[in-house]
């Protein structure tokens, strides 16, 4: 089974597309979005909380992030 090379996800058999470079060198994208993201954006995967990438390299880090954002409001200095 290949993976996506932007977002990490498995890909079916018959899904998705391959591309080969001059180099030799193959990538897979699972969907026209992880393409785009990757080959015309230029974006890195490891910036991207929807990828599988971005929460192994949060692991890594040690920043255990919930799932859910949290809204932090600090109050206004008073002098
Ligand atoms: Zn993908």
């Amino acid at each position: 089974m290949a993976t996506c090379s932007f977002c990490g996800n498995e890909l079916k058999e018959g899904r998705g597309t391959r591309l080969f470079r001059r180099d030799g060198s193959m990538l897979n994208f699972c969907t026209r979005k992880c393409e785009v993201n990757l080959r015309v954006l230029k974006r890195t995967p490891t910036e991207y909380k929807w990828t599988k990438k971005y929460a192994s390299t949060a692991k890594k880090k040690g920043k255990g992030e919930s799932k859910e954002a949290k809204h932090v409001v600090k109050a206004p200095d008073k002098k």
